[in-house]
């Protein structure tokens, strides 16, 4: 089916989006008014529209594509996959290959005793798991009372009916009776915002002191976990000091909670290394992936445990009960064998490394924005950046929300033939293929810088900012 150039199979098409698909985190009646941007095809770093429109994705669809569109073996993986067997459950003791070649590779990859794999959806369900699994953990070894979770300020854990409270966007709070009682937040190491920028260690100090108040109030004994992502992602792409996710963990040790590293960004080469983690030898209790795993071209997430919670699991249930929790679609075998070959393509294929000479001409690009009459911030781990806008770059002041600038960003952007995510508090984040080149790097700074431009033209933003 071609769309391109089918205008009345595109206004039905259009009309049945307004009509019945609800998109996530979407505002509903607006999205009525507006009308879907429908996607038709994509290549490499580009993605096609029903209207034929070419734009450069900067953003890997959601932060997930990491090696881009079109790479036919993953579609052969799958195709084969599906041919062979496309379902196979792992109830009732019943298994098959790609799924336990795939629980193999990602316990050789994963640091420390990470060694036991549980397959999801994604990664909401991956930290529905982690939350199931910790209440499970605490049950079955005797210490019932640790039931509360700490988690950032600005973080996100997805959108399950416990993750959701994990994550600490209002958003994802409003009108769901969210967080749960259980669940609290300490603020986000986020050197922009903070007193003295350039004190990391100060940063990472107060991160630290932090969760011990947090843990002091609550009550060792009642505190279960804490939750982080390495790099806050959907937050604004907070990213904190080297040395604050060591600290961090090293921390929670010594205050005996589990220590949960949510890598669904940051895992799979998005911040250099394979999983963030290893830049800092930080070894998690738990660590929650999706997204890098199958670069998006199907559903998948993981949570991996390590050997000590899952003895504590495995060992607290009565002789021979099952541990409660599944789905039918756990370790989907057609899942795994693109995962398979998504990993062979990091490492034999080479866009890890790839990825990893990106990380500089990323860097200088998004720097070299600093001078821009907009932005007052640019920050970046690997291939994951954000430009923070602000109308004073000596206060740091944001922008009214009636100047609705991160509307006006997202659509300028797509007119000047790019895609990244402007969030609504103007911050812009980036995270582009890890297969990009320098010719794609070089025409993405070339379109953001025109797109700051163009938005910069309006007299009301001109008047928004600092004179
Ligand atoms: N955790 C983090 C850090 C995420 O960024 C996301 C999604 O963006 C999730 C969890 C939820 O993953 P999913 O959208 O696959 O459910």
């Amino acid at each position: 089916m071609t769309l391109i150039n089918d205008l009345p199979q595109l206004a039905a098409l259009d009309a049945a989006d307004r009509a019945h698909l609800i998109h996530p985190v979407s505002p509903w009646r607006l999205h009525e008014q507006r009308g879907p941007t429908v996607l038709a095809s994509g290549r490499g770093a580009w993605l096609t529209d029903a209207n034929g429109n070419e734009v450069l994705d900067a953003f890997a669809g959601l932060w997930c594509v990491n090696i881009g569109y079109g790479q036919e073996s993953v579609v052969q993986a799958a195709a084969g996959q599906m041919r062979r067997l496309p379902y196979a459950t792992g109830y009732f003791h019943f298994s098959s290959e790609p799924a336990i070649r795939l629980a193999e590779k990602l316990a050789q990859l994963a640091p420390g005793s990470l060694n036991h794999v549980y397959l999801t959806l994604g990664g909401s369900e991956a930290v529905d798991t982690a939350v199931r699994f910790i209440t499970q953990y605490f049950n079955a070894t005797g210490r019932p009372t640790k039931k509360h979770c700490i988690a950032l300020e600005r973080g996100y854990h997805g959108s399950s009916s416990t993750g959701a409270g994990l994550t600490a966007l209002p958003a994802f709070h409003r009108g769901f009776d969210l967080p749960l009682p259980t669940q609290h937040y300490i603020p986000s190491p986020n050197p922009y915002r903070a007193s003295n920028p350039d004190d990391a260690q100060g940063i990472i100090d107060a991160s630290v002191a932090a969760l011990r108040n947090k843990v002091a109030e609550l009550g060792a004994d009642n505190v279960a976990a804490f939750f982080c992502e390495p790099v806050q992602g959907s937050g604004g792409v907070i990213v904190p000091p080297r040395g604050w996710l060591k600290a961090m963990r090293d921390a929670a040790r010594e205050l005996d909670i589990l220590f949960v590293v949510d890598e669904v960004i940051t895992g799979f080469g998005r911040t250099g290394p394979m999983f963030a983690c290893e830049a800092e030898e930080v070894v998690p209790d738990i660590m929650t992936l999706a997204k890098g795993l199958t670069a998006g071209y199907v559903p998948m997430g993981a949570t991996v445990v390590s050997d000590q919670v899952y003895a504590g699991i495995a060992d607290g249930a009565p002789d021979g009960a099952p541990v409660g929790h599944g789905a039918t679609y756990s370790a989907h075998p057609v899942s795994a064998a693109v995962a398979l070959e998504v990993l062979r393509l990091y490492e034999e294929g080479g866009i890890l490394a790839n990825g990893q000479r990106g990380a500089a001409p990323f860097a200088a690009g998004l720097d070299a924005l600093r001078n821009h009459p907009l932005v007052g911030d640019s920050r970046h781990r690997g291939l994951l950046g954000a430009l923070e806008l602000v109308s004073d770059k000596d206060s740091k002041r944001g922008f009214d929300p009636s100047l609705r600038l991160a509307e006006r960003i997202a659509a300028t952007a797509y007119r000047n033939g790019i895609v990244f995510r402007a969030f609504a508090d103007n911050i812009l984040g980036f995270a582009p293929a890890l297969t990009y080149t320098e010719a794609e790097f070089e025409l993405m700074f070339a379109r953001v810088k025109k797109t700051l431009d163009d938005v910069l033209a309006a007299p009301e933003v001109r008047t928004a900012l600092a004179s």
